[in-house]
């Protein structure tokens, strides 16, 4: 029988116990060992810690062991423990305190928003890396003390729970899950009724949403839920699931999520007093709306969109996660028409400013498209991405709003991901380090630990990981229809002895699932081998609209399927957080074989290092950065064959079995006197001692503060209403005046030879005249960019030489300037003459994308050659 109603009761602790519900509700738990145990002390019956969750525990366990536990002294004793640890955590003072003692300038606040958080599988509100890593932010935040808010929505399905079809096809299901029963609190007002956040629709409907909030650490992350009663059945619906649903549907969320987030951090601030943000963060662009929301307050205190335009950039960051252009949001330009008209969302705010924000100016840009990547960097001074590598491939995707410079001009820094390591390092490592002299916090000692040890550490964490994959399996072949009497098989599905190699993540093309299948027999002979055989574990949700990637999974399954195979490779489904953690530590090689330069950064290998699993990967994002010999392997690509992809994945799969074969499985059946390989052993240490401390959640949460949080938040406070008003006219001025703005003569006083050489550690005096229309030259800078170059003339590692006004104008109104230029490199080298923009409250010379150049350089190069 079906229930026609659901409520939740909740359960009623005897008064020793109390605490256990705040150490529940806050989800410090998920990256703490000791409190962690201690829920498993409730109810000894949950045996996997990272499935743990303790509002359901708290909510199922019975009340004679409740009352058992309120007369348990020992218990007791561990849970004043915990509660005092916990409140020492949230009350102490720790990095970011200490900077601000020290006297560092940083934001009082910062707003973090994302379209999915993954903190904890109690809480599935993620679908991938996108999700985890906000959620590591707002760990690694919370242990540093920055004061994050965490702004998000609440999806009533999550993303979705993946299961297999008999013969392999994925088979999706959203189970309902209710608030009450997650670790959540409902944000109330003073009188007890919950908080609302309220967007106008056209026509006069409207969009309401309840704000829940979980407590990550210090840092709350409030979720946007519009499953409320006030709302029409549609309207219900905006958060029902994580990425589903049409473009309409796709674009209610993000409004939701940018202005209903705006509106629920300022409610959040307003009921607990903790600091308004001075700092807006948005990971990725489906947040861009945050800005919009806050141009309308800003202009309901009287300022002009412009001049709320610029205050908002100062104080916005917005990251970039993808070189893909179908991972970037872009909406039927009418569709965003009309919500922002005059009876839409923002009420004030002219909607034909909003519509340029979002437009494709650039040469092969759509006219009828709004694009939120490119709304994000026009409304946020700083923008990064997330790699070194994809830093540099997105200033080149991104170069055509910023016309007329080169690629490493383009404003768009990167900060490298990291990961959180409490949450992701396994406990028996983490207990091994410590044994050994490392410190909580410190990742960097293995140099310590025998070999012996650490091998055995190694191997009980594969066995750990079989015996996981085996129950798992087992659950799998249940729900693909097969009777236990046929399923003795996997009994011995993979073992604790062999070389594990793990393989999952999503399944959008580029990430390649099935490469490795591209030659099946030499795959099979690599499982199969006599005496250095591997064996795989593959996981990964395609996406539900993606029939392409679902084809993937199916061939992957159907290979693993085969009884030649079945015991050496393995598809587990439904890969989530609780997956992940036992698979990383377990599996002894981590594979990546993206196409190369498509993975913005990738995560998993770093969580799978932090445990001393070696990765084997294309040198793509973070990889491409970090690799060395020394702690791993980097599978060859063919990057010139970008348009032949099957040529380029017969090669670059044959790269990766030849790796395999004669360099990773030979090092690790190397077994020297002891049995002990050695040398692989060597690189595992490798990898924790050098590789792991550079992936860090606080090294890239330092790296977001000190190079990103707190330039905003110094820009921001500068820009009162008064300088933003100035800021925008000037910008108005300059871009008028433009067209007049001209580099005319460029004249080198010169220690040039006759034949156009000159000597290495000479110096060229450069005597350059430009116009400037109506501006003057404090509005400007002058330089000289010098550099090598190349036989087509273009300027590469370019020195920048400002030039100064040298007099006043001559007669024809022409500025002279001048300056020196030192020639400090040997070859071929050339310089060009520019004039920019220039203001102390720049963050580049670029911002504006105006430049003068020479007429002689049109377009692109150097202006003027010596050889
Ligand atoms: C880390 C993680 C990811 C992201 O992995 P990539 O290497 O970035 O593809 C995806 N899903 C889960 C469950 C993860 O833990």
């Amino acid at each position: 029988m079906k229930a026609i109603r659901r409520f939740t009761v909740r359960p009623v602790l005897p008064d020793p116990l109390r605490p256990l519900s705040d150490l529940a509700h806050n989800l410090r738990w998920s990256w703490h060992t000791e409190t962690r145990e201690l829920f498993q002390a409730v109810e000894p019956e949950v045996r996997r810690t990272a499935e743990c969750d303790p509002v359901r525990l708290l909510g199922a366990v019975s009340a004679g062991r409740l009352a058992e536990l309120a007369r348990d002294e020992k218990f007791l004793h561990r849970l004043a423990e915990a509660s005092q640890d916990l409140r020492d955590y949230l009350d102490g003072p720790r990095w970011y305190q200490e900077q601000q003692e020290l006297g560092a300038e940083l934001p009082a606040a910062v707003a973090y928003f994302s379209p999915e958080f993954g903190v904890t599988a109690a809480l599935p509100q993620y679908s991938g890396g996108l999700g985890i890593l906000a959620g590591d932010h707002l760990k690694a935040a919370s242990d540093l003390g920055v004061p994050l808010i965490g702004v998000g929505l609440l999806y009533r399905h999550g993303y979705f729970r993946q299961s297999l079809s008999r013969d392999g096809w994925q088979q999706e299901h959203y189970p309902v899950l209710d608030p009450n029963e997650l670790p959540l609190a409902l944000l109330r007002e003073a009188d007890g009724t919950p908080s609302r956040v309220v967007l106008a629709l056209p026509g006069g409907r409207s969009l309401h949403a309840h704000i829940w909030q979980a407590r990550v650490g210090r840092v709350p992350l409030l979720m946007l839920d519009s499953d409320v009663e006030e709302n029409a059945p549609g309207e219900r619906e905006v958060t029902d699931r994580l990425y589903g649903g049409g473009s309409e549907h796709r674009l209610f969320q993000e409004m939701l999520l940018g202005i209903g987030g705006v509106r629920a951090v300022r409610t959040y601030c307003r009921l607990t007093g903790h600091p308004e943000p001075e700092v807006f963060h948005t990971n990725e662009g489906h947040a861009g709306f945050l800005g919009l929301e806050r141009i309308r307050e800003l202009s309901g205190s009287g300022l002009d969109f412009d001049s709320a335009v610029e205050a908002v950039r100062a104080g916005t960051v917005f990251t970039t996660h993808t070189p893909v252009p179908a991972g970037i949001d872009r909406f039927d330009r009418e569709l965003v028409a009309r919500h922002f008209g005059d009876d839409g969302e923002l009420p004030g705010v002219c909607a034909e400013r909003i519509l340029q924000l979002g437009t494709e100016t650039y040469p092969g840009g759509e006219p009828g498209l709004f694009n939120m990547a490119v709304m994000g960097l026009r409304l946020a001074q700083r923008a990064n991405g997330v790699s070194t590598l994809h830093g540099a491939v997105s200033r080149e995707m991104f170069a055509g709003l910023w016309p007329g410079f080169d690629p490493a001009e383009v404003p768009v820094t990167s900060v490298t991901n990291g990961v959180h390591a409490p949450t992701w390092v396994a406990p028996e490592v983490f207990r091994l380090r410590s044994r050994y002299g490392g410190a909580p916090g410190r990742w960097e000692s293995a140099a310590g630990v025998p070999d012996r040890e650490l091998w055995d550490l190694r191997r009980s964490l594969r066995g750990q990981l079989v015996t996981e994959v085996r129950e798992r399996l087992h659950a799998s072949w249940r729900v693909r229809g097969a009777e236990p009497a046929e399923l003795g098989w996997i009994d011995s599905v993979l073992d604790p002895d062999v070389l594990t190699i793990g393989f999952a993540r999503r399944v959008p093309s580029y990430k390649r699932l099935t490469l490795m299948l591209r030659d099946r027999e030499r795959l099979t002979e690599l499982l199969l081998h006599p005496t250095r055989p591997v064996q795989i574990v593959v996981a990964g949700k395609a996406h539900p609209a993606d029939d392409g990637g679902k084809r993937l999974v199916r061939e992957l399954v159907r290979f693993s399927d085969d009884p030649r195979v079945r015991h050496r490779i393995v598809f587990l489904p439904d890969y989530g957080m609780a997956m992940a953690q036992k698979l990383y530590p377990g599996c002894d090689v981590w594979l990546n074989n993206p196409l190369r330069p498509l993975e913005a950064c990738g995560t998993s290998g770093m969580k799978a290092a932090l445990n001393g699993c070696l990765n084997l990967s294309v040198l793509d994002g973070w990889w491409d950065e970090w690799f060395e010999p020394d702690f791993g392997w980097a599978i060859p690509t063919a990057d010139g064959l970008a348009q032949d992809e099957d040529r380029r994945d017969d090669l670059e799969a044959a790269a990766l079995y030849e790796l395999i074969e004669d360099r990773v499985a030979p090092r690790f059946y190397d077994r020297g006197g002891e049995g002990l390989p050695e040398r692989w052993i060597e690189m595992v240490r490798r990898t924790l001692g050098t590789l792991g401390p550079k992936v860090l959640a606080d090294r890239m949460v330092c790296e977001y503060v000190e190079r990103l949080y707190a330039p905003a938040a110094h820009a921001r406070r500068a820009l009162e209403p008064g300088t933003a008003r100035r800021l925008a006219d000037w910008k108005a001025r300059v871009r008028a005046a433009w067209p007049r703005v001209a580099v005319d003569h460029v004249e080198a006083v010169a220690p040039t030879a006759a034949d156009g050489s000159a000597e290495l550690g000479a110096t060229l005096l450069l005597r350059v005249r430009v116009a400037l229309g109506v501006l003057e030259p404090d509005d400007v800078e002058v330089q000289a960019v010098a550099g090598r170059v190349d036989a087509a003339d273009g300027i590469s590692d370019a020195q920048l030489f400002p030039l100064k006004p040298a007099g006043g104008q001559d007669m024809e109104g022409r500025w002279l300037y001048e300056g020196p230029l030192a020639l400090d490199r040997t070859g071929p080298y050339g310089y060009t003459v520019r004039v920019l923009p220039a203001h102390p409250l720049l963050a580049t010379g670029a911002e504006l994308g105006l430049v003068a150049l020479p007429p002689e350089a049109a377009g692109d190069g150097a202006g003027v050659l010596m050889r």
